[in-house]
């Protein structure tokens, strides 16, 4: 698919610095001594920009919706002070031309906003021109087209300085997260848009302290750009999702306990074992291949006898075995159920599929 976003043209490295980047500050400005504190802190540890939420879009009404452009002043004395960038979101275009006023570096899109293409828009048109970076959350649904149109559309009101932020999505059900990662996205987003930096989000991934070491952890482990982490001084204390904030000291802690892989190896003897590995699995791959091959034929002998003797193609009592027997195997080869049961599943529905066009030819 060819995409409406001119890819040589997207940078804001140098805005962002070097990887990991890392872009920390409370959820929200709650006041003066708030900011400056976190700010001052965070600056010692030398992180460079700052995020801080001015109206927040909360899921309810009643609970804090931030202090509005009364906040933007601190935001300035910040940037002033410490010259760190400043970043805030943005859901209207009066929050942009308020934060215009006060020199506000950066602006991310939110979640709750990104989801509507007509807020977008309005957003994209009211920015056009503008230099400054912008950041795009992932929407709450697991919609990754949404998600680049947005791209797509501040692209066309001429916006260079583009970066995702993989926030997590929505989930009805049990999960130990507020938003489930479902990684695939943001690695899709990137094979699709490789020059397109990715933050990645714990705090709203994760929705409390003890995932967020985790799931920072994976995001280096996959080479994302870096992390958009809340931290506030006194997460305690907090008027908006207390229960994911870091202090700046045990944010600190939580970094420097980071392990950064190398992306790119050029070292000859790990080149050459890896490459000895990557081998062995394109052997396999090929024998996979082979073996759904020969699967698929045997299904389409099947479909072409049930078709002859009048039987229907699925049959929930042999796909119960089938599944039955795989996932019991799962346990023994150390497999994921999980895993097994979503191979098995894929290959299912392509002989079901198969079996089909047969049926009605
Ligand atoms: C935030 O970053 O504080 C925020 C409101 O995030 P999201 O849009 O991901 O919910
Ligand atoms: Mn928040």
């Amino acid at each position: 698919m060819e995409y409406e976003i001119e890819l040589e043209k997207l940078d804001c490295t140098q805005e962002l610095g070097e990887k990991p980047v890392i872009v920390a500050g409370p959820c929200s400005a709650e006041s003066e001594k708030q900011v400056m504190e976190t700010a001052g802190k965070l600056k010692e540890m030398g992180i460079t920009i700052f995020r801080a939420g001015v109206w927040k879009p909360r899921t309810r009404p009643g609970s804090f919706e931030g202090m509005g452009s009364k906040a933007l002043p601190w935001l300035r004395k910040v940037k002033k002070e410490l010259g760190m960038k400043i970043a805030i979101e943005v859901a209207q275009p009066t929050h942009i031309f308020e934060a215009l006023k006060y020199d506000i570096d950066i602006f991310w899109i939110g979640a709750r906003t990104t989801v509507n293409p007509f807020f977008v828009q309005d957003l994209a048109d009211a920015m056009k021109g503008l230099n400054n970076p912008i950041f795009v959350k992932n929407p709450v649904n697991p919609d990754l087209n949404l998600w680049i149109g947005a791209f797509e559309r501040l692209s066309r009101a001429g916006i260079r300085k583009l970066a995702a932020i993989h926030r997590g999505f929505s989930y009805f059900g049990p999960t130990k997260f507020r938003n489930v990662p479902q990684w695939e996205i943001p690695i899709e987003l990137h094979r699709r848009l490789p020059k397109l930096p990715i933050l990645t989000d714990p705090s709203h991934i994760c929705g409390r302290r003890d995932l967020l070491k985790d799931i920072s952890q994976e995001a280096m482990d996959l080479n994302f750009t870096g992390l958009f982490i809340e931290s506030h001084i006194n997460p305690d204390e907090a008027l908006s999702d207390k229960e994911q904030q870091l202090t700046p000291d045990d944010l600190e802690i939580m970094l420097d306990s980071l392990i950064i892989r190398q992306a790119e190896v050029d070292d000859k003897h790990l080149m050459n074992t890896l490459q000895h590995y990557r081998k062995q699995i394109d052997l396999l791959d090929d024998e996979l291949m082979d073996v759904l091959e020969k699967r698929m034929k045997i299904s389409e002998k099947i479909g072409q006898y049930k078709k002859e003797n009048n039987i229907t193609i699925f049959q929930n009592t042999r796909w119960n075995e089938i599944v039955g027997k795989r996932l019991k195997q799962a346990m023994e080869k150390d497999l994921s159920e999980e895993f097994v049961d979503k191979v098995f599943r894929a290959i299912h529905q392509e002989s079901i599929k198969k079996q089909n066009k047969i049926m009605n030819e």
